[in-house]
């Protein structure tokens, strides 16, 4: 792998300060990411991190000096995923014992990894969920960075434990980047019998708002044009912080609101809601204000009261049912999104077809479906029994996928002829198309400008899109994305 020139500005004696030149050899990193969106952005987080410190993204982990795995447990498959990777990487860890090895995200989780590190020896660090800290330290203490290196990861490691970074997006995607997403609320103190984030990423904790305001300004000056608050229940966003304490207004609402006003975004998001925290004053922002997309992600998880109350969701099917008509009420266009679990222990055939009842009644416009997989820890595990085969599972997964395609392609046939705006996110090789999304949410492939007697494709490519609100006339609609033509030629 390469080597470069590496300046490090030792100052010696009087005012001139001296330069010493040495040849030092390039430093790569590889971050393997699983998991949801707050993955997402620890891992691109980290990629910032070592970039500041003069690490090279490599997409080969043969060729990385220092290997990231960042790891969801949400379900038994990403979790397999996540231990064969590590078994996998062993031997390379074994012919390069310098190199550096970490595990981090839900798999660690916020406990101590006593027993991860007695599982996995090879594995050098074992790093919480949003909080690479320990990672700076040991590449400084174990000799893995310059002087002036380590005085960058000193500093980082100290904002960081002010709740502050200054590294969020990688300079390698500075620029080429349109989505982001920031996390405000980390962990959550809701209780639902089948979830085993509670006991990963620990309690709700919400971030400063200041430090969040800080970072959407540098990533708007970074070229983001469209950012995602996170959190496990984003509308508790501020409920621990006592700038809100006596405040009537969802806290919430008082961040994108300040958001809003950061020039340089075009559209604002943010996920995932749960029913007992959606407010009117929070809905009707959402209508209020322009750059916030009308399109909320709040799961129902199940159809069935009884199913829910075991869940210990904290709602029945009516309120669900209810908060439903009054988004709809609210906010004028609105798309709306859930999660569904199916085979949940003890989830008889009326329950699920009460699931399928509900789903045909509200016509939803997005259903993250999965199969119930039993979590170490969880209530329910402890609880219940898992009676359901996977194969049952799967034929629940497969009914509720079915008829919400079948739901969808009627939901979208409506967007045929129509002309709508896309954000470009980015260009699609294979199908040498440009791709965005609606404000609702809808995925949309658009050609790229004819361009006679040239390849569509290489055409097309040329006239960087990438970040643009494009109007896009669809010509085809099917249940998962729709596909046009700009409607300018
Ligand atoms: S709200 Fe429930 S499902 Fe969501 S992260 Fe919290 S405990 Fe898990």
């Amino acid at each position: 792998m390469g080597e470069k020139i590496a300046i490090d500005r030792i100052p010696v004696c009087g005012r001139i300060p001296h330069f010493n030149y040495k040849v030092v050899k390039q430093m790569y990193y590889h971050i393997w990411t699983i998991g949801c969106q707050m993955n997402v952005a620890d891992s691109q987080r980290v990629a910032a991190g070592l970039e500041r410190l003069g690490y090279t993204p490599t997409d080969r982990a043969e060729d990385a000096d220092v290997m990231i795995l960042n790891t969801c447990v949400v379900r038994q498959q990403p979790e397999d995923k996540a231990t064969n990777r590590l078994n996998q990487l062993r031997s390379m860890k074994e012919r390069y014992p310098e190199r550096v090895l970490g595990l981090m995200g839900c798999m660690v989780g916020v406990k101590d990894p006593a027993p991860l590190r007695e599982r996995f020896p090879w594995v050098d660090l074992f790093l919480p969920p949003s909080d690479p800290t320990e990672l700076w330290s040991h590449l400084a203490e174990n000799g893995k960075l310059s002087e002036a290196q380590t005085l960058i990861a000193d500093a980082e490691a100290r904002r960081l434990a002010l709740g502050r970074t200054d590294t969020i997006l990688p300079a390698s995607e500075q620029g080429h980047v349109v989505n982001a997403y920031l996390p405000i609320v980390l962990g959550c103190s809701h209780a639902c019998t089948y979830c085993v984030i509670p006991y990963r990423r620990g309690a709700e904790r919400s971030r400063p708002m200041s430090a969040i305001i800080a970072e959407a300004h540098q990533l708007a000056a970074q070229g983001v044009r469209q950012l995602t608050l996170l959190g496990q229940i984003v509308d508790r966003y501020g409920y621990d912080l006592p700038e809100f304490g006596r405040s009537s207004e969802t806290p919430l609402v008082a961040l994108l609101r300040e958001i809003h006003a950061i020039e340089g975004f075009k559209r604002i998001r943010f996920l995932t809601s749960h029913p007992n925290w959606m407010r009117d004053d929070l809905l009707d922002a959402v209508a209020e204000l322009p750059k916030v997309c009308p399109h909320i992600e709040v799961p129902v998880q199940a159809g069935d009261d009884e199913v829910l109350t075991r869940m210990r969701r904290g709602y029945t099917v009516d309120d669900y049912r209810k908060l439903v008509a009054r988004i709809r009420e609210r906010i004028p266009g609105v798309s709306i999104a859930t999660d569904i679990i199916v085979g949940f222990p003890g989830e008889t055939k009326a329950q699920f077809d009460n699931t399928c009842d509900l789903l045909k009644e509200l016509r939803l416009d997005k259903a993250h479906i999965a199969r119930y997989s039993a979590r170490p820890q969880t209530v329910a595990t402890r609880r219940f029994d898992d009676n359901l085969s996977h194969e049952e599972k799967e034929r629940r997964r497969k009914a509720l996928d079915n008829l919400q395609s079948d739901i969808l392609t009627e939901i979208n046939a409506r967007y045929l002829d129509e002309t709508v705006d896309i954000l470009v996110e980015g260009w699609h090789a294979r199908r040498k198309r440009w791709f965005g999304r609606t404000t609702t949410d809808r995925l949309v492939f658009f050609d790229p400008v004819q361009d006679s007697g040239r390849d569509p494709g290489e055409a097309g490519r040329d006239t960087n899109r990438l970040g643009h609100i494009v109007p896009v006339h669809i010509e085809w609609a099917g249940p998962w994305s729709l596909v046009g033509k700009p409607a300018e030629e």
